[in-house]
This record gives structure tokens, C-alpha cells and sequence, in this order.
């Protein structure tokens, strides 16, 4: 259920965001790291936004790629898996720097006149 209450949030902060207009898409970032399953949350957030200024709302979801930066030489690089080493210096020393996250990056509204 950790799916459900991540949906929660990304459509309170689209309704927060949209004041009131109709939101015809959200999109998020979810990195490619995070654990989460993107089909899961449209699944989520089409059940969930029946009777809101979300209706009819898509949701895009972007995949952000996991990135990692080297402490001691500080090149920064893409692994292609969890272990990983620096490819420049060799260093175990890194740090993931995205895609473990999960972001609400923009929100469509309708202007209606
Ligand atoms: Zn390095």
C-alpha cells in the first residue's frame, strides 16, 4: 500500500497547486531507483481522483534515471546496477544523487473562459 498513500500526496499537492482550475494531467518523476511501480500508480490515481478537480486528469510519468557521484574524484555517473564503483577512479566512496525520487514536476490546468 505504499503506492496509495504516495498517490495521496501527489494529488494533494495538484489540487493544492491548482486553486480550484481543472487539472487535465500531472507529471511526475520517479526515479528508476525508487521502488515503485508506475502502473501501480496510475491504477491509484485514476481510482482516486473520481470527484475532484482531478477528473479526467492523466497522469505522465517520467522516469529519472539513477545517478551517482564519486566522493573522492566527484565524477558523476549513471550505474547500471545497485554496486557500483566509480568509473574514473575506482572509488566505492559514492553517492546516489537521484532517482530514488519520487516528484510531482508540473501540473496541467484548463483555462476556461
Ligand atoms: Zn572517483
Amino acid at each position: 500500500m505504499h503506492e496509495l498513500s504516495i498517490i495521496r500526496s501527489i494529488i494533494d499537492i495538484a489540487l493544492r497547486h491548482a486553486e480550484g482550475r481543472r487539472v487535465t494531467a500531472v507529471e511526475v518523476g520517479v526515479g528508476r531507483w525508487s521502488n515503485i511501480e508506475p502502473s501501480c500508480l496510475d491504477f491509484y490515481f485514476q481510482g482516486m481522483i473520481a470527484e475532484t478537480s482531478l477528473e479526467g486528469a492523466s497522469l505522465r510519468i517520467l522516469e529519472v534515471p539513477l545517478r551517482a557521484e564519486c566522493a573522492e574524484c566527484e565524477t558523476q555517473f549513471e550505474p547500471e546496477d545497485m554496486v557500483f564503483y566509480c568509473p574514473a577512479c575506482g572509488s566505492r566512496l559514492t553517492e546516489v544523487i537521484s532517482g530514488k525520487e519520487l516528484r510531482v514536476k508540473a501540473i496541467e490546468v484548463a483555462y476556461e473562459d
